[in-house]
């Protein structure tokens, strides 16, 4: 990633928008800017299949392990804006489990990825499936778009939501209402 191009790309749209990139304030604006996006966008120099799979124990349980409240922030691929919320994950077990923090890891992966909450969800489910092999794999996302609520395409504090079902979530509706049920219940019952 090249800043110099970066930060002349921000002054750019400084001066198109009618601004001085020279004035104080502004100064140093390109360079922050373009040190936020070499954080924002790390997950493409990291693999998320290697996080996973380095923690990875054997286990004879079959019961649904279910890890909610997932923090995440990403930007949007279509306007460069933040959308950000929680993920839930639950998996059930086929001989392997995984760290728990590992999946926190994976999410932050993904998210530091220009994404569409849709394909941000899909990979996730994918990214277990694939190298914890389970019996199923449940992920929903809620998040907040900047780009929707900040530009008054959406109400203040829409949330959107998708999931993504692999597996036994599909197959066996109980499997899915079990996880749906857990994942909806007040924290206060949970903990
Ligand atoms: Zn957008």
């Amino acid at each position: 990633m090249d800043s110099e191009k970066i930060e002349s790309a921000v002054r750019t749209i400084l001066s198109q928008i009618g601004e001085d990139p020279n004035r104080e304030g502004l100064a140093k604006t390109p360079h922050r800017v373009a040190k936020a996006f070499e954080a924002l966008t790390v997950g493409y120099a990291q693999d998320p299949a290697l996080v996973l799979g380095d923690a990875l124990f054997e286990s004879a349980s079959d019961q649904m392990v279910l890890v909610r409240g997932i923090e995440f922030y990403s930007l949007c691929e279509h306007h460069l804006l933040p959308f950000f919320g929680h993920a839930a994950v639950a998996y059930i077990p086929n001989g392997k489990v995984v760290g728990l923090s590992k999946i926190g890891r994976m999410i932050d992966i993904f998210a530091r990825r220009l994404q569409i909450q849709e394909r941000l969800t899909e990979e996730i489910a994918d990214a277990i499936m694939q190298t914890v092999e389970p019996k199923g794999v449940a992920v929903l996302v809620s998040a907040r778009h900047l780009c929707m609520e900040m530009r008054g395409v959406q109400k203040y504090n829409a949330t959107t939501t998708t999931s993504a079902l692999r597996g036994r979530f599909l197959t066996d509706i109980r499997t899915r209402e079990e996880f749906m049920s857990i994942v909806n219940a007040p924290a206060k019952d949970r903990y």
